[in-house]
């Protein structure tokens, strides 16, 4: 079995106990890895707190560099990386790999960004520079549904402006993020990346921790919340992505076989338990029993199984928690619904449930205002548009959402009453880390990727010159 290890001011270290990591396919541990304790976890920050000025010091062609570095090593081991994330998350494998290399790209785009002065105002009496300089320590905090993309978005950016980092992976996908630490030994300076794990016992006390400068947190609604509260004694800075209930909207004049697929998709892909999966659609009255069907033939045509084995569509839910919510949601989809495909968890071991689909469900039942998190997807019927971005609206998420329609301009129209982070029309998924990705309400707060994320790990310093002779 391999020894995974923690990342501590350079050194691969053991935990200070252990913890087991459940293979979600089998519902059985498969691996062992170090689990961290609060002492591990202040050398961690006091070894990021110590490597910072020499690391913020470095010209930034060279911190650039040694993101590269990082992308070429993650994809030299890119069939380890993929293999580890399938066995500890459960997606299918050739998703796994995506995810791998689309990690090792996000931080190429990282590397690429630059954080060039701006003159601001340049005007007879005055020239006004904007600097960037990076904030110290930042503690990544990530959730367990893309362990590594989803590191890569903070890893790029943080590294690139000059802050050191802690790293804490969620606790039922540890490995891959021990991984990177592995590689990080190898590359970077001492202290500059540290690796921690732990039980859902240390993100408090790194979120509350004095020589912590940023949280970049990526997670649910309700921990955001206790992170946003815990940052205010030390006013640090935070991002917080947080979860979401994303619509698909489809206008009347859409091809239903062909929207009918993508959408089911958007629901589906990484067995739903994406921030903007398609959560809930909305179908009007005139082809709603026909999309229905479709969306009902495509579960049922579905493949769920095992990551590893390559006819799989469909991996098991992550962790038992997350799998004993979805039957509860189920039960009320039972009660308030007709379900018209799946609907019962596989009976085997692991935490399979299949796609399914739910008609004829009230707007207020859980199924429909909650996050599933989950390959189930409610269709909704609507007769009016107005009424039913209203419906869309009316939710205390706003991260992500579609609108499906043959006259885009039409879509366009209507995505721009969509209250929300980001709308796709006429496709879904589009995630490019040169984009900038935010939610609205209580999806979240700051920004991710693209220029503005960068900027999001720097403190812009205003240098204000008067001119040589100016009053
Ligand atoms: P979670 O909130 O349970 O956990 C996320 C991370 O926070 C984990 O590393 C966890 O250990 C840590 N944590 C737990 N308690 C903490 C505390 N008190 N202080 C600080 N950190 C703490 O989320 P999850 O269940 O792992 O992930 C699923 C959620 O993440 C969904 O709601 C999903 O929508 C959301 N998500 C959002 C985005 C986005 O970009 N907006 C992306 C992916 C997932």
């Amino acid at each position: 079995m391999k020894q995974f290890k923690l990342l501590i001011g350079g050194k691969l270290v053991d935990g200070a106990s252990t913890m087991d990591v459940i293979n979600p396919a089998k519902g059985e541990a498969f691996q062992t890895c170090p689990r961290a304790d609060e002492a591990q976890l202040n050398e961690a920050v006091a070894a990021a707190k110590a490597a910072f000025p020499a690391w913020s010091a470095r010209p930034i062609d060279e911190r650039r560099e040694l993101l590269l570095a990082l992308a070429d090593a993650i994809e030299a081991r890119a069939d380890e990386f993929a293999e580890t994330l399938t066995l500890e998350q459960g997606k299918p494998l050739q998703q796994a790999k995506f995810e791998t290399m689309g990690t090792a790209g996000t931080l190429r785009v990282f590397a690429g960004m630059s954080l060039e002065p701006k003159v601001v105002l340049d005007d007879d009496t005055s020239k006004v520079i904007e600097h960037r300089a990076p904030l110290g320590v930042v503690a990544a905090i990530t959730p367990w549904n893309f362990p590594l993309v989803l590191l890569a978005n903070k890893l790029g950016p943080a590294l690139l402006a000059g802050n050191t980092m802690v790293l804490k992976p969620a606790p039922t996908t540890p490995l891959t993020t021990l991984l990177v630490g592995e590689l990080c030994a190898e590359l970077f300076p001492a202290g500059v990346v540290n690796t921690i794990t732990d039980q859902n016992d240390l993100g408090g006390v790194l979120t509350a921790h004095p020589d912590v400068a940023k949280v970049a947190f990526t997670g649910s609604t309700a921990t955001g919340k206790k992170v946003l509260s815990s940052v205010a004694s030390t006013l640090k800075r935070v991002t917080l992505e947080l979860g979401g209930n994303d619509a698909a909207l489809v206008l009347d004049d859409v091809d239903v076989k062909d929207v009918a697929q993508k959408i089911f998709n958007g629901a589906t892909f990484n067995a739903g338990q994406i921030c903007v999966a398609i959560k809930r659609v909305y179908v009007p009255d005139a082809i709603y029993d026909e999309f229905c069907d479709e969306l009902a033939r495509l579960a049922r045509e579905a493949v769920v199984g095992e990551g590893t084995d390559p006819s799989t569509q469909i991996g098991p839910i992550q962790n038992r928690m997350q799998f004993e919510k979805v039957k509860e949601l189920l039960e009320d989809a039972k009660a308030n619904g007709k379900i018209i495909a799946g609907g019962e968890p596989l009976s085997r071991p692991g935490y399979f449930i299949p796609p399914t689909i739910v008609r004829d469900v009230t707007d207020d039942s859980r199924i429909v205002a909650e996050e599933q998190f989950a390959p189930v997807l409610p269709v909704l019927r609507y007769s009016d548009l107005d009424d039913a971005i209203a419906r869309v609206n009316d939710s205390i998420y706003g991260l992500g959402g579609t609108v499906w329609g043959k006259d885009v301009e039409r879509a366009q129209a209507v995505a721009m009453r969509i209250n929300s982070g980001t709308v796709w029309v006429n496709k879904h998924l589009d995630m490019n880390p040169m984009l900038p990705f935010r939610g609205s309400k209580q999806s979240g707060i700051g920004v991710e990727c693209g220029e503005e994320g960068l900027y999001e790990y720097t403190q812009a310093r205003l240098v204000n010159m008067a001119k040589p002779g100016a009053a």
